[in-house]
């Protein structure tokens, strides 16, 4: 198991598909540290569900993840004094969000970062894409301009999130090994 980042631990542990102490000993310690990091916060909980849907492709629980995401922007906003469209908010704000945090490879230019010569297949690399990153999509491309704030808060908090929720899991399974 050594060599392989907290994170690749986490998802193959959760593909393992029959988990018993005396099996899987190694994957049973990711999971418990997963869970104990996990349990920390509703707000870590979501981010570790989210990395789960990012490495399997499969949506499931997402519905949970945007319920909370949307209580924590709604406390955010009323502190902040942001436009959060309302009701409306997990359409305009939360799950435009989500979908870039899945898939940040701009449209427009299918991730390459130039635009396509019109009538080729051919890049134009002497010019960049106008709408992304070298070949990421920003997120004002995907949220209205009115919603910006919140919906850069929601993401740098997401990051935030999991960044300290994967540092402790790597400590506490450096403590376990030790
Ligand atoms: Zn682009």
């Amino acid at each position: 198991m050594r060599g392989r980042s907290t994170e690749e631990k986490y998802m193959s542990a959760t593909d393992s598909s029959h988990l018993t102490v005396s099996e899987k000993p190694c994957d049973v310690d990711v999971l418990i540290a997963a869970g104990w990091a996990g349990s920390m916060s509703p707000l870590r909980d979501a981010a570790m569900r989210l990395r789960r849907i990012e490495q399997s492709g499969s949506l499931a629980g997402m519905g949970f993840i945007v319920d909370i995401l949307h209580l924590w922007l709604k406390s955010e906003a009323s502190v902040k004094g942001w436009k959060t469209a309302g009701k409306d908010c997990p359409e305009k704000i939360i799950k435009p969000v989500l979908g870039w945090w899945l898939d940040r490879t701009c449209k427009h230019c299918g991730g390459h970062g130039h635009p396509v010569i019109e009538g080729t297949p051919v890049l134009n690399t002497l010019v960049d894409c106008e709408y992304c990153d070298e070949g990421s999509a920003r997120l004002s491309d995907v949220v209205h301009r009115k919603y910006l704030p919140p919906a850069e808060a929601l993401a740098s908090k997401l990051e935030e999130t999991a960044w300290h929720m994967f540092g402790d899991m790597n400590r506490m399974l450096r403590y376990n090994d030790n």
